[in-house]
């Protein structure tokens, strides 16, 4: 704070240096600690910044089609990535979802003309949130009114056995073995809804987070069934495999 009042006022002080100074203002009235290291300090403080802007990408593949991850699933990268899916907290994401709509863009550069496609969050994901964070990235991409795949119910007689017995143990799909999760898997999406958009068109799939795989393979697999390409998947996160 400046007492000197002959001091000439900045004519165009850079914006991240009143951001900051007014972020030190709002702190004061209301403390708040940082989402990815507890500091008291901001919702995601300075230090959570650079290390996320240090965190390397992800790449792997999934059902044959390159996944561009902006991030790996660990650390602050989770905890932001649960904060947000789980308690809504949107305002800790901005550098998860700026990198993930470069990548989009990216995917897009490279394939010019691509269709982009959500993946859509799971039925109780969706319902509980009540928002998806996926539409999110995209519109920090640009894009806006992206089509989603639809959701199929999977099994509706909960005929398989493995299913049961999951769900009676309240596991989720960390808990199944590979073969459940693939059987609870395979035609749980659709893209039948888009197949005049996607029939001999690339396509780019986004999903916020990746983990087994198994979700995005489907999600390739249901955009080939009706003739579209595959080119490139992005993703906010994903394990290393
Ligand atoms: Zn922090």
């Amino acid at each position: 704070m400046t007492t000197a009042p002959t001091a000439p006022a900045p004519v165009s002080p850079p914006t991240t240096a009143w951001r900051d100074a007014l972020t030190a203002v709002v702190a004061l009235l209301l403390p708040v600690v940082c989402v990815g290291c507890g500091t008291p300090d901001r919702a995601l403080c300075r230090g959570c910044h650079t290390l996320l802007r240090e965190l390397p990408g992800r790449t792997r593949l999934v059902a044959g089609v390159r996944l561009d991850a902006a991030f790996e699933y660990e650390g602050t990268v989770r905890t932001l990535l649960l904060e947000w899916k789980l308690r809504g907290r949107s305002d800790v994401v901005g550098p998860l979802t700026a990198r993930t709509g470069a990548l989009v863009r990216a995917a897009l550069a490279a394939a010019p003309g691509a269709v982009v496609v959500r993946v859509p969050p799971s039925r109780r994901g969706a319902r509980r949130r009540g928002f998806d964070p996926v539409v999110s990235v995209l519109r920090r991409a640009g894009l806006r009114r992206t089509p989603a795949l639809r959701r199929l119910p999977v099994h509706p007689t909960a005929a398989d056995p493995a299913d049961v017995v999951a769900a009676r143990a309240g596991g989720g799909q960390k808990e199944r073995t590979a073969l459940e999760r693939v059987a609870a898997t395979v035609g749980s999406l659709s893209a039948a809804a888009l197949a005049d958009g996607l029939r001999g068109r690339d396509v780019v799939l986004v999903d916020d987070v990746v983990t087994t795989g198994v979700t995005m393979a489907e999600a390739v697999r249901a955009v080939r069934a009706v003739g579209g390409r595959p080119v490139r998947c992005v993703a906010v996160a994903s394990v290393e495999v």
